[in-house]
């Protein structure tokens, strides 16, 4: 069995960014919107301030209180979408329950929706010509090529068809020609359609949603979920101690995936600033 380092991948990736940046002397921005006290939003949010601060990107927070209304929020990225500091603007998810994700995520600059959660991101993704990477999948992506994992005619099952983790990680695995099975809550036979996968993908949010009899031996298993245990600590959705013994190559969580999603956002701000200072 071979663990999947993402740090280490993810360092790699925030190598090439940090050098391109600083021998071309570029000066990408990136804001960042927390709205409320959710601590695991803080969490990210302060892995993506050090991320810009290691790529020597500029970055500026905005911390909104929980009872900001819709307006305040969508103004503020009006404010942004026109400050040419700013190449990339992210809101961080989830939002309270007041404010409308989608009018929140519409409203963010087509060139500088870093995280491409609007419709029209996902929509180039699904067509294979798009300018933004999905942070997370594109990731998960970058770490089976890191490993020289073979993903062309290899059947691929997904746990989860979120907008923003499970439907683009379909797509992805599509275009480099693996094929691909979708799976939700609703799905039966969850545990069949899992064990004939040759890469398995799960993003459902659960502790133990990946048990090792949904494994088949020599798969390749990714775990996009991030929970927070009774432990305090965080865990993956799969049963990592069991389901290592039959996979081929592993994710591990803390330093999985997670690391990825940020290196391809200061990937996607690097890219935003050049297309938005006409850059080649
Ligand atoms: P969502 O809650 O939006 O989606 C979860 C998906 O899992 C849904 O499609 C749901 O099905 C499905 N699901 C829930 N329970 C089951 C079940 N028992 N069996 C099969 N499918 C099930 O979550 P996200 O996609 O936003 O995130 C998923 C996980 O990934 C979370 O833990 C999140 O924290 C983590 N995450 C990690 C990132 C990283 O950088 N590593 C980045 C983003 C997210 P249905 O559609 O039918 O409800």
């Amino acid at each position: 069995m071979v663990l999947i380092d993402g740090k280490t991948v993810a360092q790699a990736l925030k190598d090439r960014i940090a050098s391109e940046v600083r021998e071309r002397g570029y000066t990408p921005g990136l804001a960042v919107i927390i709205v409320g006290d959710d601590p695991a939003s803080r969490v990210y949010v302060n892995n993506k301030k050090k991320a810009c601060a290691y790529c020597g990107f500029y970055s500026e927070e905005y911390a909104l209180p929980a009872s900001a209304s819709q307006q305040e929020l969508i103004a503020l990225i009006e404010k942004l979408n026109a400050d040419e500091r700013i190449d990339g603007i992210l809101c961080q998810l989830p939002l309270p329950a007041h404010i409308d994700e989608k009018a929140v995520i519409e409203a963010i600059a087509p060139a500088k929706d870093v995280d491409a959660f609007s419709e029209a991101d996902v929509g180039k993704v699904m067509i294979g010509n798009y300018t933004f990477s999905p942070c997370t999948p594109a990731g998960v992506m970058e770490l089976l090529r890191y490993y020289d994992i073979d993903v062309s005619g290899k059947s691929a099952v997904i746990i989860g068809r979120s907008n923003i983790v499970g439907k683009p990680m379909a797509m992805l695995l599509l275009h480099a020609d693996a094929t691909v099975t979708v799976c939700h809550s609703k799905t039966e036979n969850l545990r069949e359609i899992c064990r004939s996968a040759d890469i398995l993908v799960s993003a459902v949010g659960k502790i133990g949603a990946v048990t090792a009899d949904m494994v088949k031996e020599g798969a390749v298993v990714i775990d996009v979920g991030i929970n927070r245990g009774s432990d305090g600590k965080l865990h993956g959705d799969v049963d990592f101690e069991a389901v290592k013994e039959k996979a081929s190559y592993i994710t591990p969580v803390p330093g999985g995936v997670g690391p990825m999603t940020i290196a391809v956002l200061m990937q996607n701000t690097l890219k935003a600033y050049k297309s938005n200072k006409n850059i080649n």
